[in-house]
């Protein structure tokens, strides 16, 4: 197995009294797709609101990269210049922009949607966006206004967008929901791809989704870990079966 790219040690966190995330330790590695599922309420949601700086863990350390690097104390947009990307779960793309001024706009690591106005369009940035958008499937769409997607294409462009920061982990909120057949097959291609030059973490409620992404699955239950190991393995695994799959 390749180094550890983040390193989550021991964390716990607590709202009025209730341990959300209780004594969580596991680690995401360099270059690989990972499941995280487990039922509502087991911490996935708080794991990556600690991970991206949103809230600060009681206990434990959060390491980036090389060791004894601490995300604890970093800001959110620290921790995102650090090349950690998450994508929420609803799209958040400017829905008035071009696909091709949604991906300059994330480009330009710019949030004002108007400043395309001024941007000139150079070889650069156009061979950039092409690479981004035939990696997200939308390569043959990049004059169309965003708010004419489909949900799903909304999703992979907003993929693409976060894609254009090059973070070196991409964290990804159930990327399926509301998706069509079709369009669920088309993103487990596109994590593949995507996972392919860094690492994706996605939280993931969909067992038939978590299969096709066919990688190692990290399940959580009451803020730790119950088990990890590939998909078979750990719906093997009686814990699992009990809390879990609930038979
Ligand atoms: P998941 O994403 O796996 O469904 P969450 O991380 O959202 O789980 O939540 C874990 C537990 O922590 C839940 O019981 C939830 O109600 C609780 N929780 C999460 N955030 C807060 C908060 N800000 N205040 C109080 N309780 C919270």
């Amino acid at each position: 197995m390749n180094e550890a790219l983040l390193e989550v040690n021991n964390i716990s966190v607590s709202f009025d009294g209730f341990k959300a995330i209780n004594k969580l330790s596991f680690s995401i590695f360099e270059g690989e797709l990972r499941a995280v599922i487990g039922p509502n309420g087991a911490g996935k949601t708080t794991f990556m609101d600690i991970v991206t700086g949103k809230t600060r863990p009681d206990a434990g350390e959060v390491i980036w990269g090389e060791k004894n690097f601490s995300l604890l104390n970093r800001s959110e947009s620290q921790i995102a210049q650090l090349g950690i990307g998450r994508k929420f779960q609803k799209p958040t793309v400017f829905e008035e922009q071009s696909v091709y001024d949604n991906l300059l706009l994330a480009l330009e690591n710019d949030r004002q949607p108007l400043s395309v106005l001024f941007y000139r369009r150079n070889q650069s940035d156009d061979a950039k966006i092409e690479e981004i958008a035939a990696e997200i499937g939308l390569a043959d769409r990049l004059e169309r206004r965003a708010g004419d997607l489909s949900h799903g294409q909304k999703q992979w462009l907003e993929i693409g967008m976060l894609l254009a920061q090059e973070p070196r982990l991409l964290l990804v909120d159930e990327p399926a929901a509301g998706m069509t057949l079709e369009e669920r097959d088309k993103t487990v291609a596109l994590l593949r791809r995507a996972a392919k030059t860094r690492a994706v973490v996605v939280v993931e409620h969909d067992m038939d989704f978590v299969r096709k992404l066919d990688c190692r699955v990290t399940v959580l239950h009451e803020g730790s870990v119950l088990a990890e190991g590939s998909l078979d393995h750990v719906t093997e695994n009686q814990d699992v079966i009990d809390v879990y799959l609930g038979r």
